[in-house]
């Protein structure tokens, strides 16, 4: 049957009690310092178009949006925890808000990534049946990053890593970055490959027609990030690596088809001296390296699909708070036609096995 309305109706109604946690895994927060530097980094004219056109406008704009952004996306206790409550979640898996140190000079970003870390685990310590936190890296200098990934495992508590697509045009493929990845792989923390606005080179078409932002340009360029990794081969370098993805997979796993077939011919071809053979499938790394949240998508067919390309042990809920904050949109889910068990898998028990929490 055709779902004439994708997006869920406003009830104003609370979610129910359910027989599972509600466990949302990409969840931002802001240290209360974040946006004064990123209004120096307007101010001083530094940074690219896309990080200009997103805080240029979360910023300033007195729209309700952003001013619900902006008042809580920095509290740590009671109001957040208050609507948490109020939305039925019971665990947030915290990471600094996009696009976190990555547009900083590089020791500015290895020195805000050190604090905002500490920031978030004393929240986490405040609070450690609610929150959970991942590890904010500077890509900027990979040897210091994977430092930072070490301390937030065996100093800080930290359940995974947090990262921003590219870093100033840059993306993680680069083998200079990969002493990140190696890292990340060696304490066992879970990669999130979280949007940016697209880099200088590629974001013009879609600033013309407004579509840089959540609506598409953030998918097109995380999508093209996470492919990226697979193509570049970090995979057949650290096959013990996972990462995750928000937004269905950023529309990977609809693509999984055509990037095998496609991978394979060129490859066979020897078309690009980039493009060279692995060691598996492209879509064989999306089932065996990538976990996929459904931030911002609260559609069942869509996380039905995923289930039955993934495997359901490798879709996971996000509510992407305080971005989209919609009870509705846990109603919705709620209410998905799926089994128990899987529907457990999907808010609770995947995101407990793979951050190890609890
Ligand atoms: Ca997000």
């Amino acid at each position: 049957m055709l779902q004439k309305d994708l997006v869920p109706p406003h009830t104003g109604q609370r979610p129910a009690k359910v027989d599972y946690k509600r466990i949302a895994t990409e969840e931002a927060f802001a240290p209360p310092d974040l946006f004064d530097m990123y209004r120096k980094v307007l101010a001083d004219g530094k940074a690219d178009a896309g990080f200009t056109s997103l805080w240029a406008f979360y910023l300033s704009s007195e729209a309700a949006r952003p001013q619900h952004i902006r008042k809580y996306i920095q509290d740590l206790d009671a109001a957040r925890i208050a609507h948490m409550d109020e939305a039925g979640i019971d665990v947030q898996v915290l990471s600094l808000t996009s696009p976190g140190v990555q547009v900083f000079d590089a020791d500015t970003a290895v020195s805000y990534a050190r604090s905002a870390n500490d920031y978030l685990a004393e929240a986490v310590r405040r609070h450690p049946a609610r929150f959970v936190g991942l590890t904010a890296i500077a890509p900027q200098n990979p040897t210091e990053a994977a430092k930072e990934i070490e301390r937030g495992a065996t100093q800080l508590g930290m359940k995974g890593v947090i990262v921003n697509s590219h870093t100033q045009g840059e993306y993680l493929s680069d083998p200079k970055f990969w002493d990140i990845f190696a890292a990340a792989e060696a304490f066992d923390m879970p990669v999130y490959l979280h949007p940016s606005s697209p880099p200088p080179k590629m974001i013009e078409p879609f600033m013309e027609a407004g579509l840089d932002g959540a609506i598409y340009g953030f998918g097109v360029d995380t999508g093209l990030a996470a492919l990226r990794t697979i193509t570049a081969g970090v995979f057949d370098r650290f096959p013990r690596l996972q990462m995750i993805l928000g937004h269905m997979g950023e529309a990977l796993p609809y693509w999984a088809y055509r990037l095998d077939y496609m991978h394979a011919a060129t490859v066979r071809s020897q078309r690009y001296a980039s493009m060279q053979a692995l060691q598996r499938r492209p879509s064989d790394y999306l089932r065996e390296n990538f976990y996929i949240t459904n931030s911002g998508v609260a559609w069942e067919q869509a996380i039905r699909f995923a289930q039955e390309f993934m495997g359901v042990d490798r879709v996971m809920y996000a509510m992407d708070y305080p971005y989209q904050h919609v009870l509705d949109e846990v109603i919705a889910l709620d209410n998905m036609n799926m089994a128990p068990e899987i529907k457990k898998a999907f808010f609770q028990t995947n995101a407990e096995r793979l951050f190890k929490i609890g």
